[in-house]
């Protein structure tokens, strides 16, 4: 599934002023002023708590798309040194199933499965609310009632400590009872644009400049890029080679005017997934099996009677070596996919990388050949859909590399270097404990001990 191209033009109307917060204008003789690109929403939460003022700052940065080896493999310089002066993941971090934008976003700042946040695709039917999620549909994704758990931003505000998303999938609804204090509507139409890139990191240094009880210890930004490119070109295209030094410039950037607060900041750059140059044409389900009377979201298989699906489960468990078809009790353990309605019944997995929907265009309308390039596939089976992991900062510690772990451990990480508390999750503080300069002790004190 396509992010950008999937949601161009959505919100694209919708303008929303840069809002001043109350702090923002006692900052006389050094703010910068917000980029207009980039108009914020601003929430107001209050004020920094005494010990959020204390504590550190994280900028986390996702580029879309970014195979674990493109660094390496095209030269990114930036990120290689940032890796180096911290840690990084030289043979890649684990996606969550399916390796998705959303679904992954989600999980790097819950550190729940999909399954458990809710999000189990891009786009999907939930029976319950008979209704359907997706991406491109503004209504939907700015609704908090479709996401479980507690993403970092609503964590940090819940814990008196402000935070500002620069865009990252769920920040536009309010969940947990928080919305973050600053975020941008995702505008498919500019997101990509020079002027909004740049502006992320204008308006990153320019929350940061903002006084002390006011400025937002916790940001994201997401880049578009290179996903957009590996999509239409595949990952190992001149054009894919291209984004990627695009984005590690950016990162370099970046890294230099946060260098300029002079504030203690980790900056932490990672992606939700790789890609997987696609192999031969589209495998059609309802080719194989009768899906009338189901809902379908892409290769996803609503049933909605037992018969249908226990029917639906024979005809595509042998028809082809392409997928693997699974009553939903019965998914492999390993993918954490076998448990949320969300995810359909049954559930087909696709064996490598081939393109798979339930039907193809309507009666009269022209097919198009997949894309040359995709994700979303099984990351212990597709090696492709490994992601990225970088970091540096005053919390990590120098020149250490980690072998490929889950991405639902970071979330208790970020809380860590934060000195937030974070609920109980699907990762583990312990996994990554090996790259704080603390060891991982102290933790939910940090804002009280940071040096
Ligand atoms: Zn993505």
């Amino acid at each position: 599934m396509r992010f950008r191209a999937g949601v161009r033009g959505f919100l694209a109307a919708t303008v929303f002023a840069a809002l001043l917060a109350g702090g923002w204008t006692r900052a006389a003789g050094q703010e910068s002023a917000l980029n207009p690109a980039l108009p914020l929403v601003h929430t107001d939460n209050g004020q920094n708590s005494a010990a959020a003022q204390k504590a550190h700052y994280v900028v986390l940065v996702s580029l879309d798309g970014f195979r674990w080896d493109y660094a390496a493999r095209d030269g990114a310089k930036h990120l290689l040194a940032l890796g180096k002066q911290g840690v990084w993941a030289p043979e890649g971090m684990l996606s969550s199933y399916p390796s998705l934008t959303f679904p992954n976003h989600f999980t790097l700042v819950t550190g729940l499965y999909p399954e458990h946040h809710g999000l189990v695709a891009n786009s999907f039917w939930d029976e319950k609310k008979q209704a359907r999620y997706a991406i491109a549909d503004a209504k939907a994704v700015t609704d908090g009632s479709w996401y479980a758990g507690v993403p970092l931003w609503s964590l940090a505000e819940s814990q008196g400590m402000r935070t500002a998303c620069l865009f990252w999938p769920g920040s536009e609804a309010k969940i947990a009872g928080f919305a973050p204090t600053w975020y941008a509507r995702f505008d498919g139409k500019t997101e990509a644009t020079d002027a909004v890139q740049q502006a992320r990191i204008d308006n990153a240094v320019a929350l940061l400049r903002m006084p002390e009880d006011a400025r937002p210890h916790l940001i994201t930004i997401y880049y578009s890029e290179p996903d957009h490119e590996g999509h239409e070109f595949g990952p190992d295209a001149p054009e894919t080679r291209a984004a990627v030094l695009k984005m590690d410039a950016m990162v370099g950037k970046l890294e230099a005017a946060l260098k300029a607060t002079n504030l203690p900041i980790d900056l932490v750059v990672v992606s939700d997934h790789g890609m997987a140059k696609i192999e031969g044409g589209w495998v059609t389900l309802d080719q194989f099996a009768d899906l009338t009377g189901f809902e379908t979201a892409g290769a996803l298989l609503y049933g909605k009677t037992e018969e249908d699906r226990a029917r639906a489960y024979d005809k595509l468990s042998h028809a082809s070596s392409q997928f693997v078809a699974y009553r939903r009790k019965d998914v492999p353990a390993a993918l954490n996919y076998n448990s949320n309605p969300r995810a359909g019944d049954p559930v087909i997995i696709a064996t490598g990388p081939y393109a798979i929907r339930a039907h193809g265009p309507p009666a009269g309308k022209a097919d198009q050949p997949p894309i040359p390039g995709m994700h979303g596939f099984d990351p212990r089976k597709l090696p492709q859909m490994k992601a990225s992991f970088f970091a540096a900062g005053p919390d990590i510690v120098h020149g250490r590399t980690v072998a490929p772990f889950e991405n639902v451990n970071i979330y208790p990480w970020l809380a860590h270097l934060l000195g937030l508390t974070a609920p109980k999750s699907d990762g583990s503080l312990n996994v990554l404990a090996g790259t704080l300069r603390d060891g991982g002790e102290d933790a939910g004190e940090k804002g009280a001990s940071a040096q």
